[in-house]
């Protein structure tokens, strides 16, 4: 089916979106898939844990993060006391590259799209990548060795993710009509709060890392109450990163 990108932007609501990436063929991954990994959780989350691409369990069981990884994931949100439920997770990416291969340029910027749209429907406080490619298809140049367990507020332009494959996460698309209003559409999107963490699958084999994993994970409800207490407001003057905690 010929999905635009005015079709994903108009949807009104997750299960209309995932509608749509139950029929999308707007790159060849459709045609390898299991089931569709769109997402899961809920609508109203405050934060949302981004991934790159399911893997072979994801494919499986239409779920983002269900494998050994996924397992990892979940103790770490049930450790704040939450459940997976309470938060969204998804990918760049809603279906699987076969054998786990590095997703194609033209399949994330035909995806794009998607991930766009869920995060402006959710509207999450906070948004968590999950593992340095995650981070990097929103922001090339950052290092997640140097920036992992560092809440940082940037601008969100939903540029397009070819300027974005080349390297340059300067922004761009500000002035998209498409960028919806909640979010000061041609002014430049807003700032949204991020946090990046080691991907749970390099902790899996890794004793200090999971260490690490497990105390920027701790960091998340203090970043909450930060945003929730209204300290970080934009004023308009802020440096495009800035580090919260
Ligand atoms: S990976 Fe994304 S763009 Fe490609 S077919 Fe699946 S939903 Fe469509």
């Amino acid at each position: 089916m010929k999905i635009t990108d005015k079709d994903i932007l108009g949807t009104d609501s997750l299960s209309a979106l995932n509608e749509l990436v139950s029929k999308c063929e707007r790159c060849s991954l459709f045609k390898t898939k299991t089931k569709d990994v769109p997402g899961v959780g809920s609508e109203t989350a405050r934060v949302m844990f981004i991934g790159e691409a399911p893997g072979k369990d994801e494919d499986l069981q239409g779920e983002p993060f269900v494998g050994r990884a996924g397992q990892l994931l979940t103790e770490l949100i049930e450790s704040l006391g939450w459940q997976r439920k309470d938060v969204y997770i998804a990918n760049v990416l809603k279906h699987r590259p076969p054998n786990n291969r590095d997703p194609k340029p033209e399949e994330i910027e035909a995806c794009w799209p998607y991930l766009k749209r869920q995060i402006q429907l959710i509207d999450p406080k906070l948004i968590v990548f999950l593992g340095r490619h995650a981070m990097n298809r929103f922001f090339p140049t950052l290092q997640i060795s140097k920036c992992h367990g560092n809440a940082f507020r940037k601008e969100l332009h939903f540029e397009e993710p070819d300027s974005r494959l080349r390297g340059n996460d300067k922004g761009g698309g500000g002035n998209d009509p498409r960028t919806i209003s909640r979010y000061g559409a041609g002014k430049g999107g807003r700032k949204q709060v991020f946090l990046a963490l080691y991907h749970p699958a390099v902790a899996l084999y890794n004793g200090s890392m999971k260490e690490t994993l497990q105390t920027d994970f701790n960091k998340i409800p203090k970043i909450l109450a930060k945003i929730d207490e209204e300290k970080l407001n934009n004023n308009g003057n802020q440096p495009k990163q800035q580090k919260l905690i």
